[in-house]
Formats: C-alpha cells, structure tokens, sequence
C-alpha cells in the first residue's frame, strides 16, 4: 500500500484534529473531505483572526522566516510562526503541505510504523561527508552528546533515533499525533560538529 494510501487511512480512522509538530489539521465542516491546516497556538483562535495562506508560496513564505525575520535552518526548529491558517486541501494538497512544513516526516513516520525506517549512526552519517564536511567523522562520543543536547534537544522537535541514547519521549505521543522522527543525523547537526570542532564557518 503506497504511503498516501496509507496516511488517507490513518486519517479516516483517527480522532481529529491530528498533529504534526506545531501544525494542528481539522476536517473542514460539510462532509467534504476538506483540511484546514493552523499553528497548534492557534488551535481556538477565531477564523476570522488568522491570515489565509492562499497557494504554495505564501506557504514558502510562511516557513522560510520565524517571527522575528530570520531564517529558519531547520524545519523542525519549534519556531514556526503563528497566526496564519491554509484551508480547502484535499487528501493530496494535505500531504504536499505537510511535506513544505516537515519534509518526508509523513513518509518517515508510516515507514517507522511499517517496521521499515532505516535508522543510521553517526558513524555512518560522519563516513559519508566529503569535502569541508569530512572532519565531521572526527567528533568524540563526548561531544556527539553535548551537541545532541545543545542542538537536537534544545532546539528541534525531532525525536533522535539514531543515538545510542535516545531523547526520552516515546516515539508515539497522543493517538492523534504524527511524530517527527529522526533517523539519521541531519546536514544542520552535520554543519554544527563541523563548527564544533573547527569553530564557526568564515565568510570567504
Ligand atoms: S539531527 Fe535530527 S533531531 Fe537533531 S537537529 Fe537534525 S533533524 Fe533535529
């Protein structure tokens, strides 16, 4: 069964509304199967107070920048801003959206469930880096764990699965949630050992 299927299955069986890090989505009333999609702060906010994101660049738009104007790196980041809402998605619009806000953590999560999500160490992440990332396969064990501290725990909603510590939470919240999971270290914490052990990048 393809990932869609499954995810539309998942849909039609589960108490709404459904969660996917700080995005709450919500059958739109009529009996159509229509999504509105809001920030979690958002969850009783009026309808009439929130911004419509109307097509896929606003919703690029939308994600690029946190509240203050900055980039934001990693999609995971819990700084996604708030006050906004997308409606009139289908099944397929639903899934694309989901991908703009945390791309592949629907397919990563369906094949967690599916018993099938490969996860990697970072030893094996390190390996792979070429190039000005190729120093990143000499951070010790001690640092590895500080760093999933300062940058993972601190500053990501991704549940690690790919340390041999874990972050505590288990990997299912509420019955309605999709976790974000992390099944192999990502080019931001790649790009953060590097820093880690050679100092911040200079502008050349
Ligand atoms: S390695 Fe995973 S948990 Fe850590 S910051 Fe990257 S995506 Fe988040």
């Amino acid at each position: 069964m393809s990932i869609s299927i499954q995810f539309r299955d998942w849909i039609e069986n589960t108490p709404a509304p459904w969660k996917i890090g700080q995005v709450l989505i919500a059958p739109e009333p009529g009996g159509v199967k229509r999504f509105e999609l809001r920030h979690v702060d958002d969850r009783h906010a009026e309808t009439d107070s929130l911004r419509p994101v109307d097509d896929w660049i606003g919703l690029r738009e939308l994600i690029r920048v946190n509240a203050a104007g900055e980039f934001r790196p990693l999609k995971a980041a819990p700084d996604l801003r708030s006050g906004w809402r997308m409606t009139g998605l289908d099944f397929d619009n639903l899934r694309l959206a989901l991908d703009y806000f945390y791309p592949g953590a629907v397919a990563d999560w369906i094949c967690w469930r599916n018993g099938n999500l490969p996860v990697t160490s970072y030893a094996e992440t390190a390996k792979r880096q070429s190039g000005r990332y190729h120093i990143a396969r000499s951070l010790g064990e001690g640092d590895l764990e500080k760093l999933t501290q300062t940058v993972c725990e601190r500053g990501c909603l991704k549940r690690r699965l790919w340390t041999a510590i874990p972050n505590s939470d288990a990997v299912e919240g509420s019955s309605s949630e999709i976790p974000l999971l992390c099944a192999e270290a990502c080019n931001y914490f790649v790009g953060k050992a590097r820093e880690k052990i050679k100092g911040p990048a200079v502008e050349e």
